[in-house]
């Protein structure tokens, strides 16, 4: 069933992405394994999923220490300070930085471990869909040069979770937003590449704003049983 539901959400990826004219080589689908068992991840690998994507340090981190092959780990909830210990190793993008001093400790254990670690700075560009993310323009910049300035690490791009509700247009809108800042971003010096943006519900829409990154859950691996 996990291999149908990734050949039935790699088909509406295709489509999507041949009715814009777009890559779909310029798509990573990353499948989102929180709550989900180590034979879950292996059957979802099987079937061809190379990023794995995490909400939760600890979970990460036992989960890498299982499974280890060829997987691209991808962290993508929110991060506190002290919890970037368990996460340095085994991500290989950490999609929610989303203040300085956060980057300053991630930058500080990547060079512990000779490691040059991609992230992402995560924008709030919504009230209701979570309490993390960067909103203040002057602190975007801010902790962007940060970023740029730190020899371990290296930006990437912006991530986003648009609000939860029914109401497309306003999805559009968080998701134009993030593409926006990027441009401004890369307008005034920045290499930015990737937005990560689109959930199981909103990914169709992500890619027609120009998402890079899905993070896919549910429709990959059902409804979750708590979280
Ligand atoms: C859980 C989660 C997802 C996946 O959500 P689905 O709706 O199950 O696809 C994506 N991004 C983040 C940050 C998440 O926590």
């Amino acid at each position: 069933m996990i291999s149908d539901n990734i050949k039935r959400l790699e088909e509406k990826i295709l489509n999507k992405c041949s009715s814009l004219g777009r890559d779909r080589n310029d798509i990573k689908l990353i499948g989102v394994t929180k709550t989900q068992p180590i034979e879950i991840i292996r059957q979802a690998v099987d079937a061809g999923l190379k990023d794995i994507g995490e909400n939760k340090a600890q979970e990460l981190k036992e989960k890498y220490e299982k499974l280890t092959n060829g997987i691209k780990w991808h962290f993508i909830g929110h991060l506190q300070t002290n919890k970037v210990k368990y996460v340095i190793k085994a991500a290989d993008f950490i999609h929610s930085v989303d203040s300085i001093k956060l980057a300053e400790e991630i930058n500080k254990r990547a060079f512990q471990i000779g490691k040059r670690q991609n992230v992402l700075l995560e924008i709030k560009t919504s009230n209701e869909a979570t309490k993390f993310g960067l909103v203040d323009e002057k602190e975007i910049f801010e902790t962007a040069e940060y970023c740029v300035k730190s020899s371990n690490l290296n930006l990437i791009g912006l991530m986003t979770i648009a609000p939860f509700t029914d109401n497309t247009e306003l999805i559009r809108k968080s998701f134009i937003q993030l593409r926006k800042l990027k441009e401004k971003l890369n307008d005034s010096g920045f290499h930015l590449t990737e937005l990560s943006m689109g959930m199981s519900n909103d990914f169709e829409i992500a890619i027609e704003e120009g998402s890079t990154m899905l993070r896919i859950g549910t429709a990959i691996f059902g409804e979750r049983i708590n979280n």
